[in-house]
């Protein structure tokens, strides 16, 4: 499949699809430390691969853990602002642009295709550090078209497994789908002197790395949706839901038999871990 992305293909680009049975993959992203954003790490040259084994995309729609807000929203302006949403880092990260382009008919379409709700469509976010420091070097010329959905806070987490479900038909028109978090994220136990300490994680994250891999496999998406049910590893690798709610979409947006592959699949800084999924 070969096509340009460029401002406004992504209707030529749907409709040039030829093969009915298409269906793009869905990744989740353990996106971990900003930093991934300029270094070339095993996390970011793993992103860049992915990039390469899969199809083209006509756009790329991600779930930050960095958008949460009251309601459903997505970007719909035609040019997006790279958001540098952290603080206490080098000011060459805050002199990263990603100058992608947005793609408001496909932002309008993806909100039509949400009937539990009313999504808003947004012209003053942009794509926030969850997107750009993946996106980026999946896609460093930045010429297909990248958009966010946010995460309603105020909503359980079954709620945005069947909201994903109402956008599965994207796959279909050659969208990427990205849910960008981290599966186990516990800030506040951080060893931050051992970041850079090769898969240093805590017994209980790596139990719950586990864990989680097994009942992704297995498709036991009850379990992970009720994930508060895991015990005392799951109530410390998810502390707060951010994070975790982007793994729940892509779970929302998977075939019912489609291969799952891992990648990135290690802890760092003991309570974080970069574990990413490929489906289909
Ligand atoms: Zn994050």
């Amino acid at each position: 499949m070969s096509n340009i992305n460029t401002l406004g293909s992504f209707k030529n680009f749907t409709d040039n699809l030829d093969h009915q049975d298409f269906l793009m993959p869905v990744l989740f992203i353990g996106h971990g430390s900003p930093m991934n954003g300029i270094e070339d790490t095993e996390f970011s040259r793993r992103w860049a691969s992915m990039a390469k084994e899969i199809p083209v995309p006509a756009a790329v729609l991600v779930v930050s853990a960095h958008w949460f807000t009251k309601g459903t929203h997505i970007t719909a302006m035609d040019f997006p602002k790279t958001i540098h949403d952290f603080g206490g880092f080098p000011k060459e990260l805050f002199e990263v642009q990603y100058p992608a382009p947005g793609n408001t008919a496909l932002a309008k379409e993806t909100a039509s295709m949400i009937h539990s709700t009313n999504v808003g469509l947004s012209h003053d976010w942009g794509l926030d550090h969850g997107t750009w420091t993946v996106v980026r070097h999946m896609y460093p010329q930045a010429n297909i078209p990248v958009l966010q959905l946010s995460i309603d806070y105020t909503k359980d987490t079954k709620y945005h497994y069947d909201l994903a479900k109402e956008i599965y038909g994207l796959r279909k028109k050659g969208v990427l789908i990205i849910g960008s978090g981290n599966m186990v994220h516990n800030l506040r136990m951080v060893a931050w002197d051992k970041l850079n300490e090769p898969e240093y994680g805590y017994d209980w994250a790596k139990q719950m790395n586990q864990t989680f891999k097994e009942l992704i496999t297995n498709g036991s998406d009850d379990k992970l949706i009720q994930y508060q049910n895991l015990g005392k590893e799951a109530l410390l690798s998810i502390p707060t839901p951010e994070h975790y709610l982007p793994l729940i979409y892509t779970l929302g947006l998977k075939g019912k038999t489609e291969t799952v592959s891992f990648f990135n699949d290690k802890a760092v800084g003991g309570s974080l871990t970069m574990t990413s999924v490929k489906f289909g």
